[in-house]
């Protein structure tokens, strides 16, 4: 913990909302300076470019990441096999003949990647394998993400100067605070912030009770934690206002799963959309109304490694992205560590847009359960569909042959056949050689960046 950390621990509120627009001041010089401006300007025309137009564009924007790049100590040992008359003549091919940057390279190589003379600052990443990542970012290489975040909040008619709430993982409201309020506000962004750890049981009806009071335009944040918050509304059957419901929910972070959307939208009736997008800056896909992500092309070139053709012409393949706006740490073909559905390029989406169309990222490939049959299991939101007592589930995978459910049940929920439902369903579904258990817990926990982890498998 740093020192920041605990002065803000020990702060009144007042100085903690104080410290949370300062830390919004601050953030603005690094995001939303001219080049921002410049940038969502450019972004809002070539959102309807064609085909041809974003190819070229690409083409382009990748020569000149190639050419650059041949004296950098970790891309240049691999570009040396190309002369600068190829990346000219076709960086695409050039690009593919390079090898993967897998995340043990961006830790092993971080001195090599890193361009010292670009200057920036250090960020971490977090994965949900626990491993933190550094990387380097400049002030330019911020606003050209922010300004694409910004556009896709526009797709829906919202303004970033907009009155929001987040919900977040950051312990913004620090832990042993008992009393309300559970919220803090960052004036520099018109944002209220309210942190998982607080939204429980005991406060949500404090919480449902200040969210009642103010009039956002949106919510942002996890979708596990917005979630959360719907559910146990639900739950004791505190209802969100008419007008104190948001527009949009802006999801991001993880995978929004099916039982979340629903009990957002039963709670909140926004339209509820997400962007994926990594902290490196490598790979950046934004929804549009029509619920497809479009490949942000100006700030990154996306590909499935490994792909596997689906029915009806669409690819599914390990995410890899190459960033364009990564000037203080370049990264090419970057393995997000995802799993994505691309659909066929004669696809058009009914919003217009062209280009690079995915319609679904389905998780993280390093957690799944490993049947005894082989089988690598990723989803198992399907398990649980229809069932009433559960309110979070997470399956670990503790041995070879077995399967652990934990398992936190809604209030005044009865397990009855709930375990032979499951029982019953994995048989079916997934193996009937794998014995399981059943773990129910008060919370489950989540990871030290505050994600919740769908599968956990204890074997690798
Ligand atoms: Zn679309």
């Amino acid at each position: 913990m740093g020192v920041l950390d605990f002065v803000y621990k020990l702060s009144p509120v007042f100085m903690q909302n104080f410290l949370c627009t300062a830390y919004g001041y601050i953030e603005n010089k690094k995001r939303y300076g001219k080049h921002f401006r410049d940038f969502l300007f450019f972004l809002r025309a070539s959102d309807y470019w064609d085909h041809r137009q974003r190819e070229s564009y690409q083409a382009q924007a990748l020569t000149n990441l190639l050419l650059g790049l041949k004296r950098n100590n970790y891309y240049g040992v691999a570009l040396s096999k190309f002369s600068s008359q190829d990346i000219v003549v076709n960086p695409f091919a050039v690009l593919a003949g390079l090898p993967l940057t897998e995340k043990k390279d961006v830790f092993q190589f971080f001195n090599d990647i890193r361009v010292s003379a670009a200057g920036g600052f250090e960020v971490k990443t977090s994965g949900t394998t626990g491993t933190s990542l550094r990387i380097y970012k400049t002030n330019e290489d911020m606003s050209a993400q922010t300004a694409c975040w910004v556009r896709h909040r526009e797709r829906f008619n919202v303004s970033f100067r907009d009155l929001s709430v987040n919900f977040t993982g950051k312990l913004v409201v620090p832990s042993r605070t008992s009393k309300p309020p559970f919220w803090r506000y960052n004036a520099a962004w018109k944002q209220y912030l309210v942190n998982m750890q607080h939204i429980t049981r005991d406060n949500i009806n404090e919480i449902v009770g200040f969210l009642n009071s103010i009039a956002p335009v949106f919510y942002s944040g996890y979708p596990s934690i917005i979630a959360n918050v719907a559910s146990l509304a639900l739950e004791q059957g505190l209802e969100l206002h008419a007008s104190a419901r948001p527009k949009v929910v802006f999801c991001g972070a993880e995978n929004t799963l099916a039982w979340q959307s629903e009990a957002i939208f039963r709670w909140t009736g926004a339209t509820i959309t997400d962007l994926y997008g990594l902290t490196e800056g490598a790979c950046n896909l934004s929804k549009c109304q029509h619920g497809y992500y479009h490949e942000d092309f100006e700030i990154c070139y996306t590909e499935l490694a490994e792909p596997e053709n689906l029915a009806d012409g669409r690819i599914r393949g390990k995410l890899v992205g190459t960033g364009f706006a990564l000037k203080a740490f370049p990264l090419l073909r970057y393995n997000t560590g995802d799993v994505a559905v691309r659909m066929p390029s004669s696809f058009l989406c009914g919003c217009g847009r062209r280009g690079t169309v995915y319609e679904s990222i389905e998780g993280r490939v390093d957690d799944y359960v490993l049947t005894p049959g082989g089988s690598k299991v990723m989803r198992f939101d399907y398990l649980f569909k229809d069932t009433r007592e559960i309110e979070e589930v997470q399956v670990v995978q503790p041995l070879v042959d077995s399967v652990t459910f934990r398992i936190k049940l809604r209030k005044n929920a009865e397990i009855g056949l709930l375990e032979d439902l499951l029982t019953r369903r994995f048989a079916e579904w997934i193996s009937a050689d794998m014995k399981l258990n059943f773990e129910y817990v008060e919370d489950i926990e989540k990871t030290s960046a505050g994600k919740f982890k769908a599968v956990v498998s204890l074997l690798r």
